[in-house]
């Protein structure tokens, strides 16, 4: 079980994710589901409803979210889970994270650490089954 990224989608969310800095970044991550595998096939940079300097919580904009799902029903892709950025924090799911998480869902988290792509420390991938168990790593592939 494992989340497949292209290079040139995580291309898009490191220059996102380095360009929001030092606020927190995130997105929806669209694609199709392959037996066990989610492959990502697009990325969508979305806004922090948040806009704050923190690193732990993150809401994606309404407006995004819709626009995620009229994109995806248009090129029959899924949302498959969502990125966002922990700046200057470890990639580990924040309590907040854990608390609006839904099952189904991938949650990749960036470690982000200054202004330019080469500042992504760590990329780490986690499906959060129910908020009371701890969250399960799943593995990241980069095609
Ligand atoms: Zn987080």
């Amino acid at each position: 079980m494992a989340i497949i990224i292209p290079t040139i989608e995580l291309e898009i969310i490191k220059k996102h994710v380095a360009a929001i800095f030092p606020y927190e970044a995130c997105g929806g991550l669209l694609g199709r589901l392959e037996g066990e595998n989610k492959i990502v096939v697009k990325a969508y940079p979305a806004k922090n409803r948040f806009g704050k300097i923190a690193w732990d919580s993150f809401e994606i904009e309404p407006k995004d979210m819709l626009e995620m799902d009229k994109i995806s029903r248009k090129e029959n892709l899924e949302i498959l889970g969502f990125y966002h950025s922990h700046p200057n924090h470890p990639a580990i799911p924040s309590n907040f994270d854990i608390n609006a998480s839904w099952p189904y869902y991938s949650y990749v988290i960036l470690s982000v650490k200054g202004n330019s792509p080469e500042n992504v420390a760590d990329i780490k991938s986690y499906l959060i089954p129910n908020k009371n168990s701890a969250p399960v790593a799943e593995d990241v592939e980069i095609t």
